[in-house]
């Protein structure tokens, strides 16, 4: 496409500058260590955390009010623990202006598209807490996924497509033996050893393509190329797909898990009204004798409030920056997660141009891969696709996450998606109406070896009265069941605490 013909396109940009403070937090700390010059966001929630990263200690005024428990962080693992602490009183802080975090939807004209997680797992914590709030899942039905590989869409890579690959035979034979041997493999019996070293020593054998397709695959799955992840992860991931060819057991709604947390947050909004605070932005997180004192800033005041116990279900490289007094060891240990930088670029047609998959691989391409955002509506009666819209799933690596500090950087990776999805195939040479990118600094941790066995056992250690939720405190993979399942564990130990009993759940180190 020529660069005229782009001009004429709306991008739209979201996230970051315009949404505050998360990704900005997260980028800027990252590019600062490196750059001690420092990087210029305008915004004025990003000085709020360009200060707590940079050390500043905010006057905090006295206690202004007392609650039971204080959840910061509104994404899917704070509201699931506020949900299931309905009959406390609780304060739950979120510094963005919505709910849902990483797992959150956007609307172009009434029609709801996914900025981060997609889908469940059928027999998910996420989706028995989906049916708990009566959502219903709709399932995807799918089989495995197709790829588009060589301009030709080839469905159920893993399962019949094997034998369709537009490669030479002697290509398709290494997918055919690099399966058989995956799927041969006992992941019980070596699970220690497989979670400790990386899934590309798996590959060496193989021919390039099967090392392509999973550096596509990964990253968007699990914010990890085969060099940085965890055999295991990948290797259960084939026998996955072995299975999901036979039936898939996938479901999500229009705009994926966002709808889950945006019922989350409408369930229990009327219950607590001013006690669920968007806009509040915590910079501290300080441990007494008898309370925690968490200070908080809403617009342009700060305001402390004392609770019995506080749930952080906020990532831990900001975590570790606002809780006073971590033990080193477990300082250092939330330290050493790595996360993804991403971008989801929503691409807006008005016109039918792909609806022969849910999710669709690109290996090869700047994006990894697409999904139909109404995929699961888009049959029933009664319903006519105005848009297709179709979610472009953009993990980066880690280097290139200062290109998302700008508007310009960020517009320049969509149009590279742009650019890559129209060049897909001959009937992608469509313009779209708009194209909405949603941007974030650090969404995805890299499920790295050793991470699952030695560090995140480590950086949920309850701290007296601080309790540590998130999906990055469980594994092995970040996705929204594991934000549920950190949420639950990090109530049951605060419930115990106020119950005067002392936490049991102990590091393992492997
Ligand atoms: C592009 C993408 C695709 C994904 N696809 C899937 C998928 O298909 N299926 C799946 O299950 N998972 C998927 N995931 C992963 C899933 O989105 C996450 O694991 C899940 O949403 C994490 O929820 P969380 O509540 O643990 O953390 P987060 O979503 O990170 O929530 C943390 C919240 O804390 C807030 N916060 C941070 N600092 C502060 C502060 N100082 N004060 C107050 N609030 C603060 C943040 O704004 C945020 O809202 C995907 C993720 C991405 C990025």
């Amino acid at each position: 496409m020529s660069a005229n013909r782009r001009d004429f396109i709306k991008f739209v940009v979201a996230g970051a500058v315009t949404a505050g403070c998360p990704m900005d937090l997260a980028l800027v700390a990252q590019t600062a260590e490196s750059h001690p010059g420092g990087v210029t966001v305008d915004s004025e929630n990003n000085q709020i955390c360009h200060q707590v990263r940079d050390g500043k200690v905010f006057s905090r005024p006295p206690a202004s009010e007392k609650h039971d428990i204080v959840i910061v962080g509104g994404g899917v693992s704070g509201l699931a623990a506020a949900h299931q602490l309905q009959h406390r009183d609780i304060l739950l802080l979120e510094k963005e202006p919505h709910w849902g975090g990483n797992a959150y939807l956007m609307e172009y004209e009434g029609n709801a598209y996914a900025t981060g997680a997609a889908f469940l797992e059928g027999d998910s914590e996420a989706v028995r807490l989906a049916k708990e709030i009566g959502l219903d899942p709709l399932p995807v039905n799918d089989g495995s996924d197709g790829a588009i590989i060589n301009g030709v869409f080839v469905p159920d890579v893993w399962g019949t497509g094997l034998n369709k690959l537009p490669y030479p035979p002697i290509t398709r034979e290494s997918f055919k033996k690099f399966k058989k041997e995956m799927l041969s493999i006992d992941l019980e019996k070596r699970a220690s050893e497989l979670y400790n070293v990386p899934f590309s020593s798996f590959m060496k054998l193989y021919s390039g393509e099967v090392k392509q397709y999973w550096d596509t695959f990964g990253p968007s799955n699990w914010g990890a190329a085969s060099d940085d992840t965890a055999a295991y992860i990948g290797i259960y991931t084939v026998q996955e797909m072995e299975a999901m060819s036979a039936a898939d057991h996938r479901v999500t709604w229009p705009g994926g898990i966002g709808a889950l947390t945006k019922k989350l947050a409408d369930v229990l909004q009327p219950k607590y009204g001013d006690r669920m605070q968007l806009g509040a932005t915590t910079v501290a997180v300080v441990p007494g004798k008898e309370d925690v004192q968490v200070t908080y800033m809403a617009g342009a005041d700060l305001k402390t409030v004392s609770a019995k116990a506080v749930i952080m279900a906020t990532p831990k490289f900001i975590t570790r920056r606002i809780v006073e007094g971590l033990p080193d060891r477990q300082s250092k240990a939330m330290q050493q997660i790595r996360y993804a930088p991403y971008c989801v670029v929503n691409l807006i047609f008005d016109k039918p141009v792909f609806n022969r998959g849910y999710d669709t691989w690109c290996p090869g391409n700047t994006f990894t891969d697409f999904i139909v955002a109404d995929w699961v509506i888009r049959r029933k009666s009664g319903y006519k696709q105005k848009y297709n819209i179709l979610s472009c799933y953009t993990p980066m690596a880690e280097e290139n996450r200062a290109l998302l500090l700008t508007e310009a950087g960020t517009r320049k990776i969509a149009a590279n998606v742009l650019r890559d999805f129209q060049n897909l195939m001959p009937a992608f040479n469509v313009d779209p109406v708009e194209v909405h990118i949603y941007r974030r600094g650090h969404p995805m941790y890299m499920s790295t070896p050793g991470l699952y066995t030695n560090v995140q056992p480590l950086t949920r250690q309850p701290m007296d009265r601080v309790f540590f939720a998130n999906t990055d405190s469980e594994g092995p993979v970040s996705g929204t069941p594991e934000g549920i399942v950190a949420a639950r564990r990090a109530v049951r130990q605060a419930e115990a605490k106020l119950a005067g009993a002392p936490a049991k759940e102990k590091a393992a180190v492997g």
